[in-house]
């Protein structure tokens, strides 16, 4: 008999109902099926194994890459009720939740990839009852996605051990070429993979070769009232703007990991309870965010990739509300990534340069923005979405393949 899941929704969540593909998800997890949920950040990807975790007898193992955001996670879930805890590394208490991991007093249990191949946590595994494995941020698995964790890759063999617990990978990213690795190196069939919808249609996306100087950041604020994150390279190139931005009159703060953490973390706060402040970060800053009302985000510089751009321009408008995003590029950002892609490993140099093609392929094009950053998510969109630069003031095509050209080239 199938389980159902909406009274629970209602009743822990307190949402009257699914969105998007969450059902699917949620019905394949507690049909025992291993899958893996590609989701746009915001898309409610915790739920998925949230909501099965309360559901099936046993605890859900989750697998999270960094501390602060399983912290995060653990507040949120316990706020709601869900009896959960984090078992890492800045946790004091790690017996006792061993002990209610082992009492069957846990419905999750948030650990770190680098546990996940100690033989220890194998063995307090195999003591206990799961339910689930979920693996977030899975395309750190790949060393096709952007943002490769070697320890995910230790999480294989470890869920071999326990064959029957369902696997629930998920990520916000990945491309068709990492899916099909994460599928591969976590062990889900290739009918398990649910795709949602990635269009973010209330972003407005602008691509624009870089001026000298702070001009171009500063007129983006100038000309976007609510907070907002402007993206930088370096640690140093963060300070060194938010210096200059200050003059803008808005309020600046500065994230990257670099900084205290106390420091850090109160920058963080400010920014979250503003409602005009301009957070001047490396991509340090960002994930497991949860502040929906983010007007613009600027990018003083080429991201990493295709995906790291969808990303981060995502936590733009997540109330649905009009945002825009900016990024500015120069020669010297493809000149810099080339020179980057020389120096790693030779097996891992096809990959990257493949990213960066792409990433080139998205700044020089004369045609829709947010048609091809689709259509690298494998969706089929039209060709004019009528809120992106080039769909809102169509460029001189030639001017634009030429610029891209020279920087392209060599
Ligand atoms: P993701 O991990 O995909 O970026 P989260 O799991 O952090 O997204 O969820 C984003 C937000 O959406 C959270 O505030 C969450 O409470 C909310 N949310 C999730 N599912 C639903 C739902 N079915 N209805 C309404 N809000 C939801
Ligand atoms: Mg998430």
């Amino acid at each position: 008999m199938a389980l159902d899941p909406i009274p629970v929704l209602q009743s822990t969540f307190g949402f009257p109902d699914f969105r998007g593909v969450q059902r699917q998800v949620v019905d394949r997890v507690l049909g025992g099926r291993r899958t893996l949920a590609v989701m746009p950040t915001g898309a409610g990807k915790s739920l998925t194994y949230q909501l099965p975790a309360q559901m099936l007898p046993g605890t859900c193992v989750v697998v999270s890459p960094l501390i602060a955001l399983m912290h995060d996670q653990l507040r949120a879930a316990t706020a709601v009720g869900i009896r959960a805890a984090t078992l890492t590394s800045a946790d004091d208490n790690r017996a006792e939740t061993r002990g209610r991991f082992l009492d069957g007093e846990l419905d999750l249990l948030y650990v770190a990839p680098e546990r996940a191949s100690g033989s220890d946590f194998r063995e307090l595994l195999s003591r206990g009852n799961l339910s689930l494995f979920a693996i977030d941020e899975a395309h750190c698995v790949s060393e096709w996605g952007h943002d490769f964790r070697p320890d995910y890759r230790l999480l294989r063999p470890l869920f071999d051990q326990f064959p029957d617990v369902p696997r629930l990978a998920l990520t916000a990213t990945a491309d068709a070429h990492t899916r099909a690795d994460i599928l591969e190196q976590l062990g889900i069939p290739q009918d398990g993979l649910i795709v949602a919808g990635f269009d973010r249609p209330n972003i407005r996306y602008h691509i624009t070769p870089r001026d000298q100087g702070t001009r171009q950041i500063a007129d983006v604020i100038a000309a976007t009232p609510g907070p907002g994150i402007v993206y930088v390279q370096s640690r140093a190139g963060t300070e060194k703007l938010a210096e200059a931005l200050a003059r803008t009159g808005r309020p600046v703060r500065v994230y990257h990991a670099g900084l205290d953490p106390a420091v850090r973390q109160r920058n963080q706060h400010d920014f979250v309870a503003s409602e005009d402040m301009v957070m001047v970060a490396t991509i340090a800053f960002g994930m497991g965010i949860d502040k929906p009302d983010v007007r613009f985000v600027a990018h003083a510089g080429l991201p990493k990739s295709i995906e790291a751009y969808y990303q981060e321009t995502g936590r733009a408008g997540r109330d649905g509300d009009p945002a825009v995003a900016h990024l500015f590029w120069g020669a010297d950002d493809f000149a810099r990534a080339r020179q980057r892609i020389g120096e790693v490993e030779p097996a891992r140099q096809p990959g990257e340069r493949q990213r960066l093609n792409a990433l080139g392929a998205l700044v020089e094009t004369a045609g829709c923005r947010r048609a091809m950053l689709l259509r690298h998510f494998g969706e089929q969109p039209g060709d004019y979405c009528g809120n992106c630069d080039n769909c809102l003031s169509p460029p001189n095509a030639v001017d634009a393949t030429e610029l891209a050209q020279k920087y392209l080239s060599a």
